[in-house]
């Protein structure tokens, strides 16, 4: 064994007996250190041999890429990897074992398309772009023995690509304790991280008999900003359609509607006056689970049913680390904001909405930036450079139903020297909603998963 494996090794065992227990809540490892694990003492040896093997993956035929994530970024990432350089071995590795698209979701839940529209096959991406799938949740890595510990072993890498997405940042509504963040999460699940919670949001408001439903937009850099005023929209229009007496709270954490305010305005007013209450500045500081109440600075709302999205961060991947950027909000990575790279290591790259710059965190934001990042990676193998280019952010946001009326938004970023930030720049907003809007959402999203599962 070599010198470095045997200290990430040690290392490795240190923290696996709160990971054997955690990983498996999936979206909230808060809950992992306040877990002990249960293994009992004489099975434990057997099931950390099981993490410390190295994994069944094939034995690479070039520079080895691990892609840790199979998210937008993921799963364009690998497939332009191999693209901009046949010469990578590329693995790309997501705990879930199928994809469900986010984007769409919201339309998905007022029955505007079915979930097959949403839902595609890994080994689909894998096998018609020419690089690996590995079905596994990884748990950690270490970079100088260049590892990535997995439930099911160890690979190696040449380059790592970190594009695992956010977290739930519950503390930030107040929600300190862990056992309550999972049981808030189970309860009432925001909807921004795993597909489970789209499914049960999705039964909620199907069967949801009357009363005050409580929906939240978080503050901070949150996952797409106009989902939230979009769901709103679609929520009211199932209750609408179902005749439900219902009234919907949308509390907005900021002080006012961050992205297509006179699109949203107008369609909360017109189409869902009678449903959708919208109430700015309502900055969350606690929830009463069990009461079904949710506090505020000044007031408290109670409620019947909810869909709860707190504040996000990145990954907890990053922080255990040791890689985070101590000054960063969102507890992302201290990486280098044009080429991605971690500072100080050039075969580490944290791209998607686990990035540290603030471009907008959606899956078209991610899908161009990946484009733009393999690019990267594939001129380093080669020691070249290239040069910056932004990634481009489009968002539809449906405001309608039967048929399906949207509206949308295309953005670039651009870097200003003197603030030494970034910036919005050449943005196309268009805010009166219709059904060509409708189907070019549906359009995009098609082209999108063409993209990344299918060419
Ligand atoms: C309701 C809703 C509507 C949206 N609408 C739009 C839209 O209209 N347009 C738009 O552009 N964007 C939209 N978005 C945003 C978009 O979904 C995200 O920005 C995008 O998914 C980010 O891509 P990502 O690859 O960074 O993260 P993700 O897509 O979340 O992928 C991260 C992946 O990493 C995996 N992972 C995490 N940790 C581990 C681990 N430890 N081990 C193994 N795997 C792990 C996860 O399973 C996941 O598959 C919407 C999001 C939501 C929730």
């Amino acid at each position: 064994m070599k010198k470095a494996d045997k200290f990430s090794r040690r290392r490795f065992l240190q923290a696996s007996g709160a990971v054997l227990a955690g990983n498996a809540a999936g979206a909230t490892s808060a809950t992992a250190a306040a877990i002990e694990p249960k293994v009992p003492a004489t099975q434990t040896a057997p099931a950390l041999q099981k993490l410390l093997r190295k994994a069944t993956v094939p034995v690479a035929k070039g520079a080895r890429v691990v892609v840790v994530g199979g998210g937008w970024s993921g799963l364009t990432m690998a497939k332009y990897l191999r693209r901009f350089n046949p010469a990578f071995d590329v693995i790309l590795i997501d705990r879930q074992s199928a994809f469900v698209s986010f984007p769409v979701s919201n339309a998905w839940l007022a029955d505007q398309v079915s979930l097959d529209f949403l839902s595609h096959s890994y080994f689909d991406a894998a096998n018609n772009n020419n690089y690996h799938f590995m079905r596994a949740t990884v748990l950690g890595f270490d970079r100088e023995s260049s590892q990535v510990y997995t439930d099911s072993g160890y690979v190696e890498y040449d380059y790592l690509v970190l594009a695992p997405g956010i977290e739930y940042d519950y503390p930030r509504i107040g929600v300190e304790d862990t056992e309550a963040q999972n049981l808030l999460f189970h309860r009432y699940p925001g909807g921004f991280v795993t597909s489970s919670e789209l499914l049960t949001i999705k039964n909620k408001i199907h069967q949801f008999p009357g009363g005050t439903f409580l929906l939240n937009v978080p503050d901070g850099d949150y996952r797409c900003t106009a989902a939230p005023y979009e769901r709103a929209c679609m929520v009211a229009a199932v209750f609408k359609r179902r005749r439900v007496r219902a009234k919907i709270l949308l509390l907005d954490m900021n002080s006012d509607i961050k992205i297509k305010k006179k699109g949203f305005s107008r369609a909360y007013e017109q189409l869902y006056g009678d449903y959708i209450e919208y109430l700015p500045s309502s900055l969350i500081s606690n929830v009463d689970i069990e009461g079904r109440r949710v506090e505020t600075e000044f007031d408290e709302y109670p409620f019947d049913d909810a869909i709860i999205y707190p504040p996000v961060r990145a990954s907890r991947l990053i922080e255990e680390a040791g890689i985070m950027d101590k000054y960063s909000p969102q507890k992302a990575a201290n990486t280098d904001p044009f080429r991605y790279h971690l500072i100080g290591d050039e075969r580490v790259y944290v791209t998607g909405d686990s990035r540290s710059q603030p471009f907008s965190k959606g899956g078209h934001t991610a899908h161009s930036e990946a484009q733009y990042v393999a690019e990267v990676i594939a001129a380093h193998a080669l020691g070249h450079e290239i040069q910056w280019r932004s990634p481009q952010t489009m968002c539809f946001s449906a405001v309608d139903i039967d048929p399906l009326r949207a509206m949308s938004i295309i953005t670039y970023y651009k870097f200003n020297q003197q603030t030494q930030l970034f910036a919005f720049d050449r943005t196309h907003l268009i805010e009166k909603w219709d059904t060509q809007g409708g189907q070019a959402s549906l359009a995009w999203a098609e082209g999108m998963y063409r993209d990344m599962f299918y060419l």
